[in-house]
């Protein structure tokens, strides 16, 4: 173990637990590009350095915790990599039927290295497909599907999973419960006390995220968090008056990808 990772350690151990700031990635990708929701191999280098940094440091803010949405190829072979050089480990969440059987996203072999490794791992539904579009049996299987398949595969229990687009409701959240998860993370930009409750917060980070901000967002007194609370709840609203699907149709015109609900990839959060 490195001595930065062991002094992080040390400073939960002598302060008890910090207050989690989850942070959400998508896919990482070598150059430049329009995705918003892919950022760069070195960019993400910069992030983690900060994180270690954050968690060694002597003064309070959050923990940030990184995970991952939908299982990109690109998790594995930059992500992975990356964090291990750092010591640091991340929560993977998996689209289950796309694994092994579609081109760029993770097989189980990269799946089984990440969770021997300690990196948890947890679902993300079975096809990607809104969770607040489905009825119920639908539901049913995006959920329970996703999650016993990962168990059989993987060989542990999955308890934890996460809300593909980030859209949910009260209904969707009983059916994840009913369907055995004791954890769901959304896209609402929140810290997190711990012991965790039901639902878990994360920041999406977009590619255009610098290094520096996210510095200012680790800590507690900023304002940089409630700035993107605001955001988040103008842009619910904004769902609410449009509509969820010509919301997605006009997200995926400006970012130049298909609509998550008809070529299911992307988080048009
Ligand atoms: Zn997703």
């Amino acid at each position: 173990m490195d001595p930065l990772h062991f002094e992080s350690k040390t400073k939960e151990q002598t302060q008890g637990p910090l207050p989690r700031l989850y942070l959400l990635y998508h896919e990482l990708r070598a150059g430049e590009g329009r995705y918003p929701y892919a950022i760069g191999a070195v960019m993400f280098g910069r992030h983690i350095d900060l994180f270690v940094r954050a968690r060694a440091a002597k003064r309070p803010g959050f923990w940030p915790e990184p995970t991952f949405d939908d299982g990109h190829i690109s998790n594995y072979e930059v992500a992975y990599p990356l964090l291990q050089s750092r010591g640091l480990t991340a929560r993977f969440f998996i689209t289950v039927g796309w694994t092994g059987n579609r081109l760029d996203y993770m097989g189980w072999e990269e799946l089984r290295s990440l969770h021997k490794d300690g990196n948890p791992i947890g679902a993300h539904g079975w096809t990607h497909t809104l969770l607040t579009h489905c009825n119920d049996r639908e539901l049913q299987a995006e959920l329970s599907k996703s999650r016993l398949t990962l168990e059989d595969k993987l060989g542990t229990s999955i308890a934890a999973m996460s809300l593909p687009g980030g859209r949910y409701n009260r209904r969707v959240l009983d059916a994840c419960l009913q369907a055995g998860y004791t954890q769901v993370y959304t896209s609402v930009p929140k810290a997190e006390s711990m012991p965790l409750g039901t639902t878990v917060g994360r920041v999406n980070i977009l590619g255009n995220m610098q290094p520096e901000w996210i510095e200012r967002l680790l800590q507690i007194d900023s304002s940089a968090l409630c700035r993107l609370k605001r955001r988040y709840r103008m842009k619910e609203a904004t769902k609410r008056l449009l509509g969820d699907r010509l919301y997605e149709g006009l997200w995926a015109i400006v970012n130049r990808r298909e609509p998550e609900t008809s070529s299911g990839e992307g988080d048009s959060q």
